[in-house]
């Protein structure tokens, strides 16, 4: 408790946002205007956001917000797949966010799960895996889990079935997906496309309480960017500002761990056991993204028995045509729009009316700009754009 309360302290807060505008200082006489950092998690984009931490930061400080989010990134296809099922007749357990998110196609009238239970599918919605294995369990009815998430989430997946809790009438539609090749993909289509490069990269940190450090180290000295595993408090992040700046300063790359009280080198060795047993990694598509290398997770060796895409004799998604019409979400995503520059933006597209993915979770950007912009920069940005 009193750490915490340490990490909400205002006076550490003016001392770190002085080191940062120190760092930043430094590096605008070196020639840098704009320094470019990405985050990669929608918990941090929450924070920032929430907090007003952009506010805090010099004018050349840019914090962007990256592929980070689970529920806008899982390919329609995937709910296409869920809600197709759900009006055929087989039980769909999901969690409340993905019950919400729109698929690009309808589907027989629905266009979201929440709208095929409408039309009488049948749909669940849980809080975990084990719910959904106990109420199947139960019923025996036939049935799918639509498993969305990352590496935090995978272990959930994982441990139940290596344990054989899962009963044979459960399948998984796995759109689990790995986050430090997004995180590369996102980072050189800045490079590709011209734009202002990304110097430094907020890395995830609940992912990297199960995949440790190791694999943000490596991501780092492949890009020669520094990485630094972040925490959700306000001052986690100024903090891991400020420590992305001196690397930047000092020409480091590697990968520095802000988030100590969680984060270790290794991360959480029998939670990646169970993963590794149970999936295996895939070249998977992401949501306006495309297909990334060995960025997904799909049942392996004996649990394929489990894989509704087997079962059902389901297309796996590709990729292509994967955003409604006229929604951003895939620039979004990859930190090359603001929500405020989607035309859509609370008019067409709400939180209480999602028309992108990125409208739908509390971690999916425009949601996190549409709730808490008012007043804040979000509306700033949405008046120099001329919204
Ligand atoms: S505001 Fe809505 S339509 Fe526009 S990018 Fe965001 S989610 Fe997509």
């Amino acid at each position: 408790m009193r750490e915490l309360e340490l990490y909400r302290s205002h006076e550490l807060a003016e001392k770190v946002r002085g080191l940062i505008r120190k760092y930043a200082s430094a590096l605008r006489s070196r020639g840098f205007k704009i320094i470019k950092l990405m985050n990669f998690c929608g918990t941090h984009e929450w924070t920032t956001v929430h907090y007003g931490l952009r506010s805090l930061m010099p004018r050349e400080v840019e914090l962007v917000a990256g592929p980070g989010c689970p529920v806008c990134i899982t390919p329609s296809l995937c709910v296409e797949h869920a809600i197709r099922l759900s009006l055929e007749g087989v039980t769909v357990y999901t969690f409340g966010d993905a019950f919400r998110l729109p698929a690009t196609r309808e589907v027989r009238g629905a266009r979201s799960l929440r709208e095929a239970k409408a039309l009488g599918g049948s749909v669940r919605v849980v809080y975990s895996f084990m719910d959904a294995i106990r109420d199947a369990a139960k019923r025996g009815c036939e049935a799918i889990f639509l498993a969305i998430g990352f590496e935090t989430t995978a272990p959930g997946y994982a441990i139940p079935l290596a344990r054989g809790l899962v009963p044979k009438n459960l399948k998984l539609l796995s759109a689990l997906r790995l986050t430090p090749p997004a995180a590369r993909h996102a980072i050189l289509a800045t490079v590709e496309r011209g734009l202002e490069p990304v110097r430094g990269i907020i890395a995830p940190g609940h992912v990297s309480t199960v995949t440790g450090a190791e694999p943000w180290d490596r991501l780092s000295r492949e890009l020669r960017l520094p990485a630094v595993i972040s925490g959700f408090e306000p001052l986690d992040l100024m903090i891991s500002v400020a420590i992305l700046l001196r690397m930047i300063y000092l020409g480091r790359v590697g990968a520095e761990v802000e988030y100590r009280r969680l984060v270790t080198w290794e991360g959480n060795v029998l939670a990646k056991k169970f993963i590794s047993e149970v999936f295996q990694v895939s070249d998977a598509a992401w949501r306006g993204l495309g297909v990334i290398p060995d960025s997904g997770l799909e049942l392996a060796g004996p649990y394929v028995k489990y894989d509704a895409y087997r079962e059902y004799g389901l297309e796996i998604p590709d990729g292509r045509e994967d955003m409604p019409s006229g929604c951003r979400c895939a620039d979004v995503i990859m930190g090359l729009a603001k929500p405020v520059e989607c035309p859509l933006f609370m008019r067409a597209c709400t939180p209480s009316r999602p028309y992108g993915p990125c409208m739908v979770s509390s971690e999916g950007t425009c949601a996190i700009w549409a709730r808490f912009g008012g007043g804040g920069l979000a509306d700033k940005v949405a008046r120099e754009v001329g919204l």
